[in-house]
This record gives C-alpha cells, sequence and structure tokens, in this order.
C-alpha cells in the first residue's frame, strides 16, 4: 500500500463541500494506506488547540482518530495558516506532529518533507512576518487571549494577507530556486515534497550533479487530491 501526502486543504466551516470531501478521502483512498502525511494548512486558520467548541475541529479529528487507529499512522505539520496547531490537537487526533522540514525513509528513498512556505525567500515581507509568527514569545501572547479576541486578530490577519498578495507578483510568492538548492544540498539531496504554493507539479533539480526530484501538492480548492509514493515512485492523483 503506497503513502500519501496532502497539504492546504484550508479547512473552513464556510466550505463544507471540501470538508466532506477530505471526510470521504479519509474513509476511502486513505483506509489501508501505509500512512498519511499531512504537509499544513490543513485549516483556514487555527487559533489555538483550545478551540474545541468548533464542531469543524471534532469532526476533523474524529476521522483523522479513525484512521489512525483502523492502522493508518497519520502525521500532521503545521502551515502558515494553522502555524499554531499543536501537540494538544495532534493527540485528538491520534497523530504525530512534526517538525518543518522533516527527513523520511519512504521505500529506501531519502525524502525532505516541508510546507514549503520558508523556501519563498524572495517574499521578504511573508517571511519577516513567519518570523514574527513562529516566535514562542508572540505565540504564547497571541495565545493568553480569549478565543473571541484571537478569532477578531485572526481575521483582521487573514484580510491583510489577502489585501498584500493582491499587490505581489506570482514570481515572489513561488519558491525561490537558491532556496530549494540550498535546502536540497543541506540535506544530501533528497527527494522533497511540500505544498503552500499551490502550484502542483514535478520538478527535477540538477544540484552539484545530483537530481532531485521536487512534488508540489495541489490545493483543494476546485478539486481534491493527493500525491502517492511506494517504492516505485510518485504519482499526482486529482479527485
Ligand atoms: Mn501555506
Amino acid at each position: 500500500m503506497p503513502t500519501l501526502f496532502i497539504s492546504d486543504l484550508h479547512l473552513a466551516t464556510e466550505r463544507p463541500q471540501i470538508t466532506r470531501q477530505f471526510l470521504h478521502f479519509t474513509r476511502s483512498t486513505a483506509a489501508g494506506a501505509d500512512a498519511l502525511y499531512i504537509l499544513g494548512d490543513l485549516f483556514e486558520y487555527w487559533v489555538g488547540d483550545d478551540d474545541l467548541e468548533d464542531p469543524l475541529n471534532g469532526t476533523v479529528s474524529a476521522a483523522l482518530s479513525a484512521l489512525a487507529d483502523s492502522g493508518t499512522p497519520v502525521f500532521l505539520m503545521r502551515g502558515n495558516r494553522d502555524v499554531l496547531l499543536g501537540t494538544g490537537f495532534a493527540s485528538r487526533c491520534h497523530a504525530t506532529l512534526l517538525e518543518d522540514p522533516v527527513m523520511v525513509n519512504l521505500y529506501g528513498t531519502a525524502t525532505l518533507l516541508s510546507h514549503g512556505d520558508a523556501l519563498c525567500t524572495d517574499d521578504v515581507d511573508y517571511q519577516r512576518f513567519r518570523l514574527y509568527a513562529r516566535d514562542p514569545g508572540n505565540q504564547q501572547k497571541f495565545l493568553a487571549q480569549s478565543l473571541e479576541a484571537r478569532r477578531e486578530q485572526m481575521r483582521g490577519m487573514r484580510a491583510q494577507s489577502e489585501a498584500s498578495k493582491q499587490q505581489k507578483t506570482e514570481t515572489i510568492m513561488d519558491v525561490a530556486p537558491a532556496a530549494v538548492e540550498a535546502l536540497l544540498r543541506n540535506h544530501s539531496y533528497p527527494r522533497l515534497i511540500h505544498g503552500h504554493t499551490h502550484r502542483p507539479a514535478r520538478h527535477l533539480h540538477q544540484v552539484e550533479g545530483h537530481a532531485c526530484e521536487r512534488w508540489v501538492l495541489n490545493d483543494w480548492y476546485e478539486t481534491g487530491g493527493y500525491l502517492r509514493c511506494d517504492a516505485a515512485g510518485c504519482t499526482a492523483v486529482l479527485t
């Protein structure tokens, strides 16, 4: 059975169709897989693991824990939208929380997994925000507020981020080839799988004479989809 990779589902109460598609995926395609890796931005936004009243969070964690209990290990990585997702939610999902990036051995092929936003180094404003959002002190301050205050603040940040994206070129918001190659060099030329840019593709990088495959996962805005990998290699499947 293959190992499956998904990212950038951006699950939100406002988009119930995608949630239904995801729930179906956990019960059909993912059931019986060797493992399911979720490489960030499972949720459109995340205000903290204590946001238990939100029915979406309960539905998603129930589906993932059922999948894990049925024998398919579930691995969760934070994205930029759900950077505050923590061990509390991961344990509700019976999932393992992953650092970004992380190396795994995939049927004998060294494979590096990442959300991918760290590679968009041409977007200087975003990288500044990324450092701010990942600072433990800033996270503590944010999480110390009431849930309602956090939701309000998150709405403001999302609106701001959407507005600033309108001003940016497509090239700036893609990964920077130099950043990709530096990452591959620092990890001894692995295969790389990431999401974030919403530009599903298979790229081939030549890094110091090593051919490195880079898979970019699709988002779940228009369609669902996943990357399936086994000993023979990886294939992208849109659903
Ligand atoms: Mn992202």
